[in-house]
């Protein structure tokens, strides 16, 4: 039983919740050197973190599955569209 984020229903028990991604975001994150030890034998040994970019999730909703359908399908046809915005 949970209240679905898009529409405000409480739904019914045993009905499973989709958590749909609403917003993302562009990140950056810089290259970490020596961020993992690890231990080789007896000796220590020190990974590099590559770091890395792209986009991340800003927020997310429950929804029930009609909503979470929906939503997905707009979502699916806007990026179609070429649209690739913050406040779809
Ligand atoms: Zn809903």
């Amino acid at each position: 039983m949970y209240r679905c984020q898009i529409c405000n229903a409480v739904q019914p028990a045993r009905t499973h919740s989709t958590l749909v991604t609403t917003e993302t975001r562009a990140a950056e994150y810089p290259s970490r050197p020596k961020a993992h030890r690890m231990r080789v034998g007896r000796k220590g040994k020190t990974m590099d973190d590559p770091g890395g970019a792209g986009f991340e999730i800003a927020k997310e909703a429950m929804a029930c599955p009609k909503c979470a359908a929906e939503f997905l399908k707009k979502q699916a046809e806007a990026e179609a569209a070429g649209y690739y915005g913050d406040d779809a």
